[in-house]
């Protein structure tokens, strides 16, 4: 396909494609489709060889949230039957954090449900962001709060925070049918905070909400826009007791167009596969690896993932190998432009430094629906949990082939709502 080629070109060579080359790929047909996934995976290993970075997701807050982010099963008015809890204290959180880092993580994920900190929840991060770093030597910290105002962004860098998470989700043109409690101008706001405080921006979407291919292709622009070193991919989990419930769309080759056309428009940037990939790639997810270099280990935040476990075999499995800590994420250009771990902002970056670590993160917080916030939904623990014990069992129930469900019909046979707290099977904060 001289589309292919086309795209494979300017994904070396870092260039923006068109919108209608984006748009073409995702309307690819099935016998095309491990083509797509052969091109885009050209790009990915040019920028990341086979490397996969881990990501470890840590709830500090779950549930209760006022803002009513239709995917999130943390909104004003869910029903669904999450863990509900305050925050974590810096120790809990930590424990949490070494489960992932002992896993293989090298990024921990702090996700807090709200529609932001307030300057007492910014203190109290910080405490616990330095118990992590603390335990965890050369950790990279991602933080996930929601909206930022006045020098919050600053303090947590100072704290040593290297990346913040806040997603997109959608595009500009949609945002208002799935929030309505802030805007897509907010959360770009909150980005380019984090960017100029020496942050890691992480910014990503959320595929699967009832949105149009222009809608997809535009959220994507929109972030090659803001240029966050890390874009997680979110695929909706449709929670009973939210509004998106019924919206099984998705299919395992639907996700790997929309993840390959996200790497072909963002060639040289993290891009993480991120809540949802169980459930919606299901047999598929080896094949996601060559689209996406980075992934959360374990569980979601208020999602259960397949075991950590499981994930390390995927990956060793399919020829890919976890990235080390001493490894820097982003290429040279990227890793030397700014920032942090990644690429502008700030902190981290090559190894060695003190507070070094990378930066991207999604995985997390809010906004994505990997968990509560927005970004992901992510999962958070359920690593390789070493320190646990816990067996490998997978979490989500094979498919065998993928089941086009009726519109409104419920799937708890894939959705399993998270009981644990990270690095353990019980409540967090019980
Ligand atoms: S995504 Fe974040 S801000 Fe939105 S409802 Fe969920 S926890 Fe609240």
């Amino acid at each position: 396909m001289d589309l292919l080629t086309t795209l494979v070109d300017k994904g070396l060579r870092r260039e923006l494609p068109t919108r209608d080359e984006a748009l073409a790929v995702l309307a690819t047909q099935d016998d095309d489709l491990l083509d797509v996934v052969a091109a885009a995976g050209r790009v990915r290993r040019h920028w990341f060889g086979r490397r996969v970075k881990l990501n470890y997701l840590v709830n500090l807050k779950s549930g209760l949230c006022p803002e009513d982010c239709s995917y999130c099963s943390q909104r004003l008015g869910s029903t669904a039957d999450i863990l509900k809890y305050t925050w974590l204290k810096p120790d809990q959180a930590a424990a949490a954090a070494s489960a992932g880092v002992s896993g293989g993580a090298k990024r921990v994920c702090l996700v807090a449900s709200g529609r932001g900190p307030t300057d007492r929840d910014v203190d109290r991060v910080s405490q616990t962001i330095a118990a992590i770093k603390e335990q965890n030597e050369g950790v990279e910290v991602c933080a996930c709060l929601g909206l930022l105002s006045g020098d919050q962004a600053e303090r947590l860098r100072a704290a040593g925070a290297d990346a913040y998470n806040h997603n997109l989700n959608t595009s500009e043109s949609t945002y208002g049918d799935i929030t309505t409690t802030h805007t897509y101008a907010d959360r770009v706001d909150t980005v380019q905070q984090a960017q100029a405080a020496g942050l890691s921006a992480c910014s990503g979407l959320i595929a699967g909400m009832g949105e149009t291919d222009a809608d997809l292709v535009d959220v994507v622009f929109g972030l090659r826009d803001l240029d966050p070193d890390s874009v997680p991919v979110n695929f909706l989990i449709p929670f009973e007791g939210t509004p998106l419930a019924k919206e099984w769309n998705l299919t395992p080759q639907r996700c790997l167009r929309i993840l390959a056309m996200v790497r072909f428009v963002c060639p040289d940037v993290e891009v993480r596969l991120a809540g949802g990939r169980e459930v919606h790639l299901r047999s598929m997810q080896p094949l996601a690896l060559h689209l996406a270099n980075s992934i959360f280990l374990g569980d979601y935040l208020t999602s259960e993932g397949q075991a950590g476990q499981a994930d390390l075999d995927m990956i060793a499995d399919a020829g890919f190998e976890v990235e080390g800590a001493g490894t820097v994420t982003l290429p040279e250009h990227r890793a030397a432009a700014g920032a942090g771990c990644g690429g502008h902002g700030g902190a981290c970056g090559p190894l060695g430094a003190a507070h070094d670590v990378e930066a991207a993160a999604q995985g997390s917080g809010c906004g994505g629906h990997g968990s509560g916030c927005g970004t992901c939904e992510a999962p958070a623990e359920r690593a390789a949990d070493p320190g646990t014990g816990r067996t490998a069992e997978p979490a989500v129930e094979p498919v065998a082939e993928p089941v086009a469900e009726p519109v409104g019909a419920a799937r708890t046979d894939l959705v399993a709502v998270r009981r644990r707290g990270a690095g353990t099977d019980l409540p967090p904060n019980a």
